[in-house]
């Protein structure tokens, strides 16, 4: 295998024919109007009201903050039972709202909260459960309902990765209280950043209205502290144009998952997620590399890849209670399947427009080993 002559990144932006997105600009400059609810952002959230199956979505602009203002809407207090195997934006959520974020382990089967354990981490402080559809596979959403009806518990999804996934033809955004999705550029679905709220019950629509645009209700009233969280109109215009062409992206993406699960899985010591799920959007391709079996570490094949030009990630490396900024307060919370995996996975390169032939590089660079 020789090095391959241009770099190959986990991941490549989806950008539509700019001609497209063109078109919409010209519709900006006539009306004259750059955010604040216009009329892109209006047919935005209309159009994902659609093609997401949920009663309401609220758009922001990005996640994170999507994510911070369904925490302060939702005025949870005391303990969040959540997990470390995300990305930080999950945890940072959590802290700033003044919240203890108490981390339950995961399940070995994909990398979800362990629903088996949260039942023992609930204390009377507990407010909310907050989990992570990780790499698009869902939560057992059964099992988190039945526990949070149980104490009465708000539930809030993390469905950053969960872009256009079903559960049993039942659409993600219908599960828990609330469910963020990220439309980040490097997302299945983006709109270069931006962000929305999923949710059924209507009453909260209020609320995240309110705190995404600094708790103002009218021109002399603020009712709550709230932010600056709004999606401007350039965003949702690059929403409305990829979003005709996310379904061509998810099927992409399967056929380069097939390639990868039929040429990995037989590897010894290489572990790919074995659950086959209608309705997956195939935003992640994670590898667990098992050094006794495999020979050599998680690192050292990320190096390995490095040198052939190939840029895979540690994703989720260090657990976000592992980072320098927590590290000391959390060190010693016991989670052996979540700091396992942290330690052996590798996501590799995935997008649509990623070519076979480099793929199968791929595949051919891990197998000679
Ligand atoms: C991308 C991501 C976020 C944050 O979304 P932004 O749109 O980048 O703010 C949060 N959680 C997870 C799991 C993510 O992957």
């Amino acid at each position: 295998m020789e090095k391959l002559k241009q770099p190959t990144y986990v991941t490549r932006a989806f950008l539509p024919p700019i001609e497209e997105y063109e078109k919409y600009l010209h519709t900006i400059w006539e009306k004259h109007w750059l955010t604040n609810n216009g009329e892109l952002h209006k047919n935005l959230e209309k159009a994902l009201t659609n093609y997401l199956g949920v009663k309401n979505v609220t758009l922001f602009v990005n996640g994170h903050s999507a994510l911070d203002v369904a925490i302060k809407a939702l005025k949870l207090k005391g303990e969040v039972i959540t997990t470390p195997y995300t990305f930080v934006s999950t945890t940072h959520a959590i802290v700033t709202n003044n919240l203890k974020p108490v981390f339950c382990d995961i399940k070995m089967s994909d990398y979800t909260i362990d629903e088996e354990q949260i039942e023992k981490l609930i204390t009377p402080k507990t407010s909310a459960i907050i989990a992570v559809h990780v790499y698009g596979y869902p939560c057992n959403v059964d099992q988190i309902a039945k526990i949070a009806d149980k104490y009465n518990l708000k539930v809030i999804y993390d469905a950053a990765h969960a872009f256009g996934v079903n559960v049993n033809g039942v659409p993600i955004g219908n599960f828990g209280d609330v469910s963020m999705m990220s439309f980040h550029a490097t997302k299945v679905f983006n709109t270069i950043e931006g962000g929305a709220l999923l949710y059924k019950n209507d009453i909260y629509k209020r609320e995240f209205e309110l705190y995404k645009n600094f708790g103002i209700t009218g021109q002399e009233t603020v009712e709550a502290v709230g932010e600056n969280a709004k999606m401007n109109e350039f965003q949702a215009a690059m929403g409305l144009v990829n979003l005709n062409y996310v379904d061509k992206e998810i099927e992409k993406r399967k056929k380069i998952t097939d390639i990868y699960v039929d040429k990995l899985k037989k590897i010894s010591g290489i572990k790919v997620i074995d659950i086959k799920f209608e309705g997956h959007n195939y935003a992640y391709f994670p590898i667990l590399v098992d050094e006794t079996k495999y020979g050599k570490t998680r690192n050292n094949l990320f190096e390995q890849l490095k040198q052939y030009n190939i840029f895979a990630r540690k994703y989720f490396y260090p657990l976000t209670c592992d980072s320098q900024c927590f590290l000391e307060q959390y060190k010693n919370v016991l989670l052996p399947v979540a700091r396992y995996v942290s330690d052996r996975i590798l996501t590799l390169p995935i997008y649509g427009d990623l070519s076979e032939d480099i793929v199968l590089n791929i595949c051919e660079i891990i197998e000679q080993n």
